[in-house]
């Protein structure tokens, strides 16, 4: 399993990691059997938004003893009064549920504030007392590390920009970041009118780059329309290999976070650790859906391999953000660049990325700028 950095919380997060949506309401064994078989194939990090004390009972009483080995986000604001789902920015009750899973598992990896979708949803959590209340968790060590859920780019930047979160969930998958910031991406059913990857989706990534804002990934299969032959907005359905790799491509994400009700379904997320770059390449669904994608790279990594082993994406990730900050590159973004194996310098001009790359990109002049910018 490979182990990402999520951002500067410097915790490392399995790039598979698991979400626990879909074992609610499933009986304790099968959590245990889907639990068990993500710990063993080396998944470490859980996301538990669920507020019903029945599914948080099963997976404390799944993990266990190895409840140390996975990394949890849990949420501070999901409930379910009345036995039902809720969003609540009530303290009193936020807090109610947040104690209940501190009293479950110890103590909570990632406390995450939950759902900041709108300007609304900014306000009443970081002006209504959760964001105080998420500081004072951390000050205590009841969490580690302060995160936040979003599946909408605005309000997640303005989150971003308080300076309190150290990672993110947010919603990642090729038609989600077709789709324009300011569209909820739940309300879209037309992809097809949409004109290239949403530059305020993209900004977002960079700025989680930038500032060491890890992302985990949620929606990564698109709620599994993208795999979907009747629901797929690309004419065919994506594979679960071709979608994990596209939420692993973006700037800044450290894991993505596949929804499992079965150890079958656990095992065919995790088959994308043995996936062949081809089995991978969503290239083809990108240059299929229109021309707006030339000249920029989308760091598919259609054009490897490289003969000198440059990871042309990687080089690209931090060379648009270095474009951005020419003055003042990012320390985090320089050390990322700086642990390449082979970097921008080393490229030698064979020009086969160049023909392999279906969007155009100017591969030799980027890596010549890479060189320049980063000195190396
Ligand atoms: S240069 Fe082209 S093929 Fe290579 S990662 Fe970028 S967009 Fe993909
Ligand atoms: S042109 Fe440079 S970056 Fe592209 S494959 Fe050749 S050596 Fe690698």
């Amino acid at each position: 399993m490979e182990l990402r950095q999520v951002g500067k919380t410097g915790l490392q997060a399995s790039v598979i990691g698991l979400g626990g949506e879909y074992l609610d309401g499933e009986p304790c064994e099968r959590t245990e059997a889907v639990l068990g078989a993500a710990l063993d194939g080396g998944v470490n990090i859980l996301d538990l938004f669920m507020p019903g004390s029945e599914v948080r009972e099963n997976i404390a009483k799944a993990l266990g003893r190895r409840r140390a080995e996975m990394l949890i986000q849990g949420h501070i604001g999901s409930t379910n009064l009345n036995e039902k789902y809720d969003i609540s920015r009530d303290l009193p009750t936020a807090k109610r549920f947040f104690e209940e899973l501190l009293r479950l598992f110890g103590y909570i990896d990632f406390g995450m504030l939950f759902f900041i979708d709108s300007l609304e949803d900014f306000h009443s959590v970081f002006d209504g007392g959760l964001a105080d209340y998420a500081l004072k968790l951390k000050q205590n060590g009841d969490i580690r590390h302060i995160g936040f859920s979003s599946h909408s780019p605005r309000a997640a930047k303005m989150a971003i920009e308080t300076g309190l979160p150290e990672m993110m969930m947010f919603s990642v998958n090729l038609a989600f970041d077709l789709c324009p910031a300011e569209q909820s991406v739940f309300d879209q059913t037309d992809y097809a009118t949409f004109s290239g990857l949403d530059p305020e989706r993209a900004a977002l990534y960079a700025l989680c780059e930038q500032r060491g804002v890890g992302i985990t990934v949620m929606k990564t299969y698109g709620a599994g329309k993208l795999l979907s032959p009747e629901h797929t907005p690309f004419g065919r359905p994506m594979t679960e290999a071709q979608c994990i790799h596209y939420a692993l491509s973006r700037p800044a994400v450290a894991s993505a976070l596949i929804g499992c009700k079965s150890v079958e379904e656990l095992n065919s997320a995790l088959a994308y650790l043995n996936s062949s770059a081809e089995e991978r390449d969503y290239a083809p669904y990108m240059s299929a859906l229109r021309k707006d994608f030339q000249g920029s790279c989308v760091y598919c990594s259609h054009c490897q391999p490289c003969p000198v082993g440059i990871d042309i994406a990687a080089v690209h990730r931090y060379l648009d953000i270095s474009r951005l900050n020419k003055d003042a590159i990012p320390p985090s973004v320089r050390a990322h660049y700086g642990a390449l194996a082979a970097k921008g310098s080393a490229c030698i001009n064979c020009a086969s990325c160049e023909k392999r790359c279906p969007f155009g990109v100017p591969v030799q002049e980027n890596m010549r700028d890479a060189a320049t910018l980063f000195g190396e």
